[in-house]
């Protein structure tokens, strides 16, 4: 008896201890909490201030990618007009975010800073088709992607990221000529592997 009513005073007082302080629940949705800077969700592509995009189809996100999610199928650069400022550049960038188990392997592996997890982690959607995100959806996430799937509330900058095209440590140790082409972007030329 006496132990039951040390137990009830007990839960009692826990109950008195937190009435006065701040309250942390959150009115989701309307409410949200910005995640930890670290946090690993939605993948993002960049492109430098100049308007190149970052990727250069070297496909190494791919190869480190545990879950086979990423395909990346690159093409040539016209010197003329570049979209990369490499020999190549991605014309096709897609991501299965259903195999994604958001180890940010990607991420570590691009040499150009071209692919990141930012903090958007609302990816809910009714197909299974609408869960390939493109390279427009990856570049351009605010107007592309669909809007179960990008969520400007939560998205933000990380930071800057490092780098111009002619510094970039994927080409430093490139053959002269690299950045002839007012853009960086090298004549493209046919390589036996
Ligand atoms: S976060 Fe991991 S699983 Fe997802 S695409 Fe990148 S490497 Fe693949
Ligand atoms: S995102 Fe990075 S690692 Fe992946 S293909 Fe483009 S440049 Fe290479």
């Amino acid at each position: 008896m006496i132990e039951d009513l040390k137990a009830l005073l007990a839960g009692f007082f826990t109950t008195l201890r937190h009435m006065g302080r701040k309250k942390i629940t959150l009115m989701y949705p309307e409410q949200k909490r910005q995640p930890a800077a670290k946090f690993k969700g939605r993948h993002q592509l960049h492109k430098y201030d100049n308007g190149l995009e970052r990727c250069i189809g070297c496909h190494l996100c791919a190869a480190a990618c545990p879950s086979q999610a990423i395909y990346v199928g690159a093409e040539e650069n016209d010197p003329k007009a570049p979209i990369s400022f490499g020999e190549r550049y991605a014309k096709h960038f897609e991501i299965n975010m259903i195999r994604c188990i958001f180890c940010g392997f990607c991420e570590e592996a691009c040499p150009v800073e071209a692919i990141r997890l930012g903090p958007e982690y609302e990816l809910s959607d009714y197909q299974r088709h609408a869960f390939v995100y493109t390279k427009d959806m990856l570049l351009d996430p605010e107007k592309h992607a669909p809007r179960r799937q990008f969520h400007a509330d939560v998205e933000q900058h990380r930071g800057p990221i490092g780098g111009k095209p002619e510094g970039e440590a994927a080409v430093s140790g490139a053959p002269k000529g690299h950045c002839d082409t007012p853009t960086g972007a090298r004549t493209p030329r046919k390589q036996d592997l």
